[in-house]
């Protein structure tokens, strides 16, 4: 670290414009999700940082000589680490002027946009924040509200999995709530998950896993904490996902089905 800063201020010669980051929300699949500050930010840039999470066609509103550079996973390739992302957009900004680092979702809601922020404000950058469409209004996008009159009084957005590779604690607090509960790398904790809620007798709770949700091959499933581990492993569920679990969810159209069929059968 400490050559790659003593590398960084030699070699890198101030540009004729001034550095600067923007990171930038890209919304969380669909590329019409975004703001229109976003789509202005883009057609500025000179560099552009993009990852999986970002829809590649919001690439097309870059001025053509914009340099762009993919810093996600791609099948079995060389994933960049946070750091060196970091390093990447200090170079660029320092020898380019405007980087734009595009993120899925909001940076602010488990995208590191913080960690982005200030590592670039420790070298005098200046730095701009253009909110996104989170993922976590992906319900909405299928039917689902977050928020029912009269069911439930909060929503709870957690991830599952934490730093430490453990399901989160918060995940027990939440599912004592009336809460509807969405979930952030969740697909490996299906059967964790499900104790957590099987614990507290809510075996029946209905569940929505939101698969790619608003991409073109975005898909909704549905399920009960009884059924999940059973629909995470049957189904071939495609990253990234939401687990989506609460009464809220249960007002879908595809329960209010399911009833239907149960109460026909029975008479
Ligand atoms: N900053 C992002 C979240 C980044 S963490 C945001 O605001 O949405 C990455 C996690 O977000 C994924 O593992 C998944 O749980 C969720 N996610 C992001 N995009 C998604 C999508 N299109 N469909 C379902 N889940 C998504």
């Amino acid at each position: 670290m400490r050559n790659w800063l003593l590398a960084t201020f030699t070699k890198h010669k101030p540009t004729r414009k001034s550095p600067r980051l923007t990171l930038v929300g890209a919304g969380p699949g669909d590329p019409e999700l975004v703001t229109l500050k976003a789509v202005k930010a883009i057609s500025n840039a000179d560099v552009i940082l993009h990852d999986a999470l970002v829809h590649p066609s919001l690439l097309e509103y870059a001025k053509p000589e914009a340099k762009k550079i993919f810093v996600g996973k791609r099948a079995g390739k060389h994933h960049h680490k946070q750091e060196e992302i970091n390093q990447l957009i200090v170079e660029n900004a320092l020898d380019h002027g405007h980087v734009i680092r595009l993120k899925g979702g909001d940076p602010f809601v488990f995208g590191r946009g913080k960690e982005e922020k200030e590592f670039a404000e420790s070298f005098g950058i200046e730095v701009d924040v253009i909110p996104g469409v989170t993922s976590v209004t992906l319900p909405g996008y299928y039917g689902i509200p977050l928020t029912k009159r009269g069911v439930n009084e909060s929503f709870w957005v957690i991830t599952a999995t934490t730093s430490s590779g453990k399901l989160s604690a918060d995940v027990t607090l939440a599912a004592q709530s009336t809460a509807t509960v969405v979930l952030f790398m969740g697909l490996k904790k299906a059967r964790e998950i499900a104790e957590v809620f099987e614990g507290v007798g809510k075996n029946h709770l209905p569940v929505a896993i939101i698969s790619r949700g608003s991409w073109e091959d975005g898909k909704v499933h549905f399920a009960t904490i009884d059924t999940l581990e059973e629909q995470v492993a049957s189904q071939k569920i495609a990253s990234p996902a939401l687990i989506v679990i609460g009464e809220a969810v249960g007002s879908h159209e595809y329960f209010y089905e399911q009833m239907k069929q149960v109460t026909a059968e029975i008479w």
